[in-house]
C-alpha cells in the first residue's frame, strides 16, 4: 500500500469552494498518479479551523470518490497558519512512486517537492503553442509567459516612437528608455509598455512582422531573456517562444516544439483574428507566416530551432485537447 498526501487552499468558506477545491485536488492526484478510482481504499482529509461550511468527504464523494472509506477531521486552530487549507491523504493499494500534489496557496507547505519547474514550448506561429501553454499553465497551476508578447511590446514602441525597426542602433537606445512590465491578473498576462496595458494592441497583424524584425537584434533579445529567466527562476513557468529550450532555459525540465503545415497555421491566425473583428486575407496571412518562419529561422542569434531534446509534436491534425494529452502523457512519463 502506499499513501499519497496532497493539500489546496480554497478562496472561500462555502459549499462551492470546497467541492471545486476538494473535487480538483482529487483530479490532480488522480491524473499524476495515474490512478483508477478501484485502487483508492481510503481518502482522510483534514481542514484548517476556518472551515466549516461543508465536509470535504462530502465533496469528495460528490466528485464521483463513492467507492472508497472517506472521513474528515478539522485541525486545532494554529497561529501562522495557512488559511482555508485541506489537507488529504490518500492509501492506495498500487505499487507506486506517489507524487504528492500541492495546489494554489498549499504549494509554500512543500517547496521541497513542489519546486521550480519549467516546461518550455517553442515553435513557429500558429502551430498552436499559445493556447496549449496557456492550458497546461492552468491545469498544473503555474504561471503562462508568452515571451512573443514581450517582442510584441518592443516593436510596438519602435512603431510608436517612429523608429524603424531594422536599425539596431536607434531601436537600441529606444530600448533604454522603454519601460516594459509583464503582470498578472486573474492568472492572464497583461503586457504594460511604458505604465499604459498593450496587451490587446500588440495582436494586430501589423506588429507581428515588425516584432520578427526586432527581435532580431542582439541588443533587444538579451534584454527579454533576462526578465524571462528572471521570471523563470522565481516561479514554474510554462514559456511559449521561439528559443526557450534552445537558448533561454536549456535546462528546462520539459521541452517540446511544436509545429503544423503554414496552411494549417495561416487559418488557425485568419480564424483567430477575424474573430476579433479584424479584417485579413488569407492568402496575404499565409505568405506573412512564411516570411516571418524564415526571418525567425536564419537570425544569428538565437534563432527558431528545435532543441534536441525536445519532443516534437505535429498538431495539424490535433485538436487542441488532443495535444494537450499528448504533452501531459510526455510529462507523466518523464517524471
Ligand atoms: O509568438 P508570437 O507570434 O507572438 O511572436 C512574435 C514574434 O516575436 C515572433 O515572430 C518572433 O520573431 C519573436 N519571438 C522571438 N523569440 C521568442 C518569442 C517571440 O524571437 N521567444
Amino acid at each position: 500500500m502506499v499513501v499519497i498526501r496532497g493539500a489546496t487552499t480554497v478562496g472561500h468558506d462555502d459549499k462551492e469552494s470546497i467541492q471545486s477545491g476538494v473535487g480538483e485536488l482529487l483530479e490532480q492526484i488522480v491524473s499524476r498518479n495515474s490512478l483508477l478510482r478501484d485502487e483508492i481504499l481510503s481518502i482522510v482529509f483534514s481542514s484548517t479551523s476556518d472551515i466549516h461550511s461543508y465536509y470535504p468527504a462530502k465533496a469528495a464523494r460528490e466528485a464521483g470518490f463513492s467507492g472508497c472509506s472517506l472521513f474528515s477531521a478539522q485541525e486545532p486552530d494554529i497561529e501562522g497558519g495557512l488559511p482555508l487549507c485541506i489537507r488529504v491523504m490518500l492509501f492506495v493499494e498500487k505499487d507506486l512512486t506517489p507524487h504528492h500534489v500541492y495546489l494554489h496557496e498549499a504549494t509554500s507547505l512543500r517547496k521541497d517537492i513542489v519546486g521550480v519547474y519549467n516546461i518550455a514550448i517553442d515553435g513557429p506561429a500558429g502551430s498552436g503553442k499559445s493556447t496549449v501553454a496557456r492550458a497546461l499553465a492552468h491545469d498544473y497551476h503555474i504561471c503562462y509567459l508568452d515571451t512573443g508578447a514581450m517582442y510584441r511590446a518592443c516593436a510596438l514602441a519602435a512603431v510608436g516612437a517612429g523608429v524603424d525597426v531594422e536599425d539596431e542602433v536607434a531601436v537600441s537606445e529606444l530600448m533604454h528608455n522603454v519601460k516594459l512590465e509583464v503582470v498578472y491578473e486573474a492568472d492572464v498576462q497583461r503586457t504594460i509598455l511604458n505604465g499604459k496595458d498593450v496587451s490587446e494592441e500588440i495582436r494586430r497583424p501589423e506588429v507581428s512582422m515588425a516584432a520578427s524584425a526586432i527581435s532580431k537584434h542582439p541588443s533587444v533579445r538579451m534584454r527579454m531573456v533576462e526578465k524571462q529567466r528572471e521570471i523563470a527562476a522565481r516561479m514554474s513557468c510554462v514559456l511559449d517562444g521561439r528559443d526557450i529550450g534552445t537558448f533561454v532555459l536549456p535546462d528546462a525540465e520539459f521541452k517540446f516544439f511544436l509545429t503544423a503545415r503554414p496552411e494549417v497555421r495561416a487559418k488557425r491566425r485568419y480564424d483567430e483574428l477575424t474573430a476579433k473583428g479584424n479584417k485579413v486575407d488569407l492568402k496575404a496571412l499565409q505568405e506573412e507566416i512564411l516570411r516571418r518562419d524564415k526571418q525567425d529561422s536564419t537570425r544569428a542569434v538565437a534563432p527558431l530551432r528545435m532543441a534536441e531534446d525536445a519532443v516534437l509534436v505535429d498538431t495539424s491534425d490535433m485538436t487542441v485537447d488532443e495535444v494537450l494529452a499528448y504533452i501531459k502523457h510526455a510529462i507523466q512519463e518523464k517524471i
